[in-house]
């Protein structure tokens, strides 16, 4: 199979020195393996995603030096497809509507035979006995994450990562998905609207992806779209995830540091080697 990687970003804010290295890291992987490099603008979001940072995405890409495949996936432009998908996981009994607030949902965690509320606590499944007929117009949809995890095959599948943090071969553990990740929406609120994961799962198996590269904060949401390339009889890629690009105090960089925007960058006079010079680790 042809080496096949990407770069997905999302267009809610100026890309900054951590997308440079992502990008920069995919696009030289690629190349060395003589293979395909993808851009993909993740712009389901819509309340975030803003046609102008999209435009500064690709002028800031090709101001790197950077080439890609045309034409360029856009997400928005996919929604019915995804929407399909989340539709075949309800007719597998997997899925449910859910009508909680945040605030249904920490009192619900914070009851007192739950225990004190931790931190990240799962959804504590209110609604989980609800059939989809129930869906009313503001409903999110929840995967049911016991039932989900029944129907993949045994043994459980895994995924091969060759990122230096977690290199090697892992395989799902139930027990820390129910406790961890536990019954997280995939469809949001607004109709024909899915959640990023299930989204990046159905494009990297569209677009052939071979290595999925991307930044370390990304590893954790790896377990839940293995689970799904699983449900929804798709390809498992090999995962790279590759370590955080910190500022000065270790904290990693965000998109609203306009400081480190590649934009600002440009302003001050920086050349695109010095980008590379700056981020290489
Ligand atoms: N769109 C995601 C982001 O900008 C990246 C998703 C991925 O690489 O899987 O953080």
């Amino acid at each position: 199979m042809t080496f096949t990687t990407r770069f997905a970003p999302s267009p809610t804010g100026p890309l900054h020195l951590g997308h440079a290295y992502s990008a920069l890291l995919a696009y030289d992987m690629a190349r060395t393996a003589q293979g395909r490099f993808l851009l993909r603008i993740e712009d389901t979001d819509t309340s975030r995603a803003r046609p102008h940072w999209e435009a500064a995405i690709y002028d800031d890409l090709h101001w790197l030096g950077l080439q890609w495949e045309t034409p360029v996936l856009r997400q928005s432009e996919h929604l019915s497809r995804y929407n399909d998908a989340l539709m075949h996981l309800s007719t597998l009994g997997l899925i449910y509507p859910c009508s909680c607030k945040r605030s249904d949902i920490r009192a619900a965690l914070s009851a007192p035979q739950e225990g004190a509320p931790q931190a990240a606590q799962p959804y504590p499944g209110t609604c989980r006995q609800r059939p989809m007929h129930s869906r009313q117009p503001g409903d999110a949809l929840r995967l049911d994450m016991g039932r989900a995890l029944q129907h993949v095959p045994h043994p459980l599948p895994g995924f091969t990562e060759t990122g230096a943090a977690h290199a090697g071969h892992h395989i799902l553990k139930p027990s820390l998905m129910l406790r961890t990740t536990g019954d997280v929406v995939l469809g949001r609120k607004e109709i024909e609207t899915v959640s990023y994961v299930l989204a990046a799962v159905l494009d990297d198996a569209a677009q052939q992806i071979t290595p999925v590269i991307r930044g370390q904060d990304l590893y954790p949401t790896t377990f839940l779209q293995i689970l799904l390339q699983n449900l929804l009889d798709l390809p498992t890629p090999t995962y790279h995830h590759h370590a955080l690009i910190r500022d000065e105090h270790g904290k990693r960089l965000a998109k609203r540091d306009d400081a480190r925007a590649i934009a600002s960058y440009r302003a001050r006079g920086v050349s695109p080697a010095q980008i590379r010079a700056r981020i290489v680790v």
